[in-house]
């Protein structure tokens, strides 16, 4: 249930009344509201004259439902918004990891030569193997905060553990938190507690139920700023790496009040068949698109198969405008 109380019980008073109730308190568009689990159907006797206005729901999918809040959420990624009304389609472009200065400097310059705002690149890489390239760490998320700095880019990474958080806020503008970290509660609730962006990927084996939680996670805890990412999800099929789910985008985007973001360079898991998911992508409406693109893929650290090089992304841009304009949105 959430539960909006009357105007003129402070902060400090909100507070108490959660945790006689078990419930959790933020602040949401200036007033303070409760949560509690979604068995509550009917307000507790004490509580009915502090009560200004509440909301029952068949499951936990609460704060981010859109019979909550019928509007999308709009968020600030750095100088940009996405989500609300804004109808801009982000392309989010940079390379799976950050590898060197030359490497990372020489997608910001594609992203800035491209009018494009924010570029990605992954510093603590969630490898399956360990012996695999686990990635620059500290001295990558300085590079993307040089780039950050000498571009006016906005900088995506990814979080692989919660003790990392503090560094990747102080380096970048929005946390990518992994399909494989998507279950990960101390990194949720480390996110909770920031207001920077979270984008949060969706597990290869989770339910659209399970990955709305996730994000209620850290909307509860007091950060309503939450972008979805679908990834695709491990199916029977190993011709391609994962299998994006457009039916599922569809369902978020029908019953949920967040800005969805689409990854088909993860999901396809080849270069050849990321350009027209991409425009799949692009002509749903979405808020905005992952695509990992790499100076030399052949060379990649990480995910070399999937990278576009900068002619195919720079190609790509040019065949994803129209089909934004042609549902109503615009690339940035
Ligand atoms: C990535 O974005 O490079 C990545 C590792 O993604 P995912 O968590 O979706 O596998
Ligand atoms: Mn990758």
């Amino acid at each position: 249930m959430i539960i909006h109380l009357k105007d003129q019980i402070s902060a400090i008073e909100a507070g108490k009344i959660a945790i006689e109730n078990q419930a959790f308190h933020i602040v949401y568009n200036n007033k303070n509201v409760l949560i509690t689990g979604s068995g509550l159907k009917e307000i507790p006797l004490e509580l009915e004259s502090k009560v200004d206005q509440f909301w029952v729901f068949p499951n936990d999918m609460q704060l981010s439902s859109k019979k909550y809040q019928t509007e999308k959420r709009e968020v600030q990624i750095g100088k940009i918004k996405i989500g609300g009304t804004t109808n801009n389609t982000v392309l989010i472009g940079g390379p799976c990891s950050v590898e060197s200065e030359e490497q990372i400097r020489e997608s910001s310059e594609l992203l800035v030569s491209l009018g494009l705002s924010t570029l990605r690149g992954g510093c603590y890489k969630p490898r399956t193997s360990p012996y695999s390239f686990q990635g620059m760490e500290l001295e990558g998320l300085k590079l993307l905060s040089k780039m950050r700095g000498e571009y006016g880019l906005n900088v995506i990474t990814e979080v692989r553990d919660a003790t990392q958080i503090d560094e990747i806020i102080e380096y970048s503008d929005v946390i990518q938190v992994g399909a494989k970290a998507m279950y990960d509660q101390g990194i949720l609730r480390a996110c909770a507690k920031t207001n920077k962006p979270i984008l949060i990927k969706r597990g290869f084996g989770s339910t659209l139920q399970e990955f709305v939680q996730a994000a209620e996670f850290v909307l509860s805890g007091g950060n309503e700023n939450v972008i979805l990412c679908e990834r695709g999800l491990r199916t029977f099929e190993t011709g391609t790496r994962f299998t994006l789910d457009l039916c599922g985008v569809a369902w978020l985007q029908e019953y949920t009040n967040l800005p969805i973001i689409l990854d088909p360079s993860h999901a396809m898991g080849y270069a050849y068949g990321v350009p027209s998911l991409a425009r799949a992508c692009v002509a749903m409406g979405i808020d905005g698109l992952l695509i990992e693109a790499h100076p030399n893929p052949k060379v990649a650290k990480s995910d070399a198969s999937q990278q576009l090089n900068h002619a195919e992304f720079t190609a790509l841009l040019e065949t994803l405008r129209p089909v934004a304009e042609s549902v109503g949105y615009k690339m940035i």
